[in-house]
């Protein structure tokens, strides 16, 4: 089977591994403060916070910035699930502002008509996740202006989008957000197994991340209530959690980061190719935007339905029987069960679901080959046609 993603471990990647498991430390050690400051350097951005997964990471963004009970976190249901639990974590209401049916990112005419309204009845969100669907990010610097005007928050989930560029500058430099977060699973752009990471440029932000990573606790005398200096001392202040990675996952993302352009540019000379032998099929390629250097974590067609006369499922698994790996992304936020208990409903946010209706991802990821990459569209030409 060709899967839709995979990671690429080289040698070098294990070596380096290898070398932190005969270290001193295989957790708290010299290794993560080493892979934040390398990600976050290249992002752009002052500070990195390195966690087990983006899930956390999008937590603890959430916690220090201070979203609680009385709070609204909006994100849009074209993503994972994480995009929007993060704010239920904290206690907070969720609602969801549909997506472009051009880029699949939230749309900043339905953003601006949903803010409109909230502003008239004072529940302008706190936060607004932002998510960078596929790699390719979302109108950043009108978000921004919009949260001057209205005063929101704006974290960007930036899963999809480490490598990729807006406005000539690369995500996660928080030009126009307060944080953003990455994810280091293997189907992502470079991979810790599990992992994720957020950066900012706020250094109260990265205290109060850092402060949630670890329990709450802290050593630092600025922020311990008793000037008690005993060496073994340390405080719990606020109620956090173990949401820490560790020496030998940064290890292996340090490593892989040496490849993260060289992965990018080959994910784009696939697409290259992609868009050119999908060519008079009845599909709809992914829009590039001129805005954007995508991170091209994903090649997502819709199939025009209207155009063949084979349901998407029949074409998704037509293609799995055939060994091709697809997936689809994403089955939209509200209409899971857990969500739709919270009052959502099919039918609430049209373009997320109309998108998904006709939606596969096809198989693109660092090695995949020529050939393979030939057999894909072979196949799907033969199903659709
Ligand atoms: C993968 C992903 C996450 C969650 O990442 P984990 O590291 O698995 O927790 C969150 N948001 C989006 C958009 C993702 O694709």
């Amino acid at each position: 089977m060709i899967p839709y993603s995979r990671q690429d471990i080289t040698d070098d990647d294990i070596a380096e591994v290898e070398k932190v498991l005969r270290s001193d430390f295989l957790t708290q050690g010299p290794t993560v403060p080493k892979f934040e400051q390398i990600v976050s350097s290249y992002c752009g951005a002052s500070h990195g916070i390195a966690v087990n997964s983006a899930t956390s990471a999008l937590h603890i963004a959430c916690l220090a910035l201070d979203l609680g009970y009385d709070d609204w976190l909006w994100t849009s249901p074209n993503s994972f699930v994480a995009s929007a639990n993060c704010g239920l974590y904290c206690g907070a209401q969720i609602d969801f502002v549909d997506i472009d049916l051009k880029t699949y990112n939230i749309c900043i005419l339905e953003l601006e008509k949903k803010l409109a309204i909230a502003s008239k009845k004072n529940k302008i969100p706190k936060i607004l996740v932002t998510v960078h669907f596929a790699g390719q990010s979302c109108d950043m610097k009108r978000i921004h202006e919009l949260s001057q005007e209205y005063g929101f928050l704006i974290i960007e989930d930036a899963s999809h989008a480490l490598g990729g560029k807006y406005l000539e500058k690369f995500i996660g430099c928080c030009q126009y957000s307060d944080i953003t977060v990455f994810s280091f699973h293997p189907v992502k752009l470079v991979t810790t197994a599990e992992g994720g990471l957020a950066t900012t440029n706020s250094k109260k932000l990265y205290d109060k991340m850092n402060l949630y990573r670890t329990h709450g606790v802290t050593r630092d005398g600025v922020l311990m209530n008793s000037k008690n200096n005993q060496p073994w001392y340390y405080e719990q202040i606020a109620l956090g959690l173990n949401y820490r990675m560790n020496d030998i996952q940064a290890a292996l993302g340090i490593s892989q980061m040496k490849r993260l352009n060289t992965f990018v540019k080959k994910r784009h000379a696939i697409q290259e190719r992609y868009d050119i032998l999908l060519n008079n099929l009845p599909i709809t390629k992914p829009y590039q935007n001129k805005d954007c250097f995508s991170a091209l974590h994903l090649y997502p067609i819709q199939i025009e339905l209207e155009k063949v006369n084979k349901s998407r499922e029949q074409i998704f698994n037509e293609l799995r029987e055939k060994g091709i790996g697809v997936n689809v992304h994403y089955i939209p936020i509200h209409t899971h069960p857990y969500y739709k208990q919270l009052g959502f409903q099919k039918g609430d946010f049209p373009n997320s679901e109309f998108y998904y209706s006709r939606a596969i991802s096809i198989p693109l990821f660092y090695n995949l080959t020529i050939e393979q990459q030939d057999e894909v569209c072979e196949k799907l030409k033969r199903i659709i046609q």
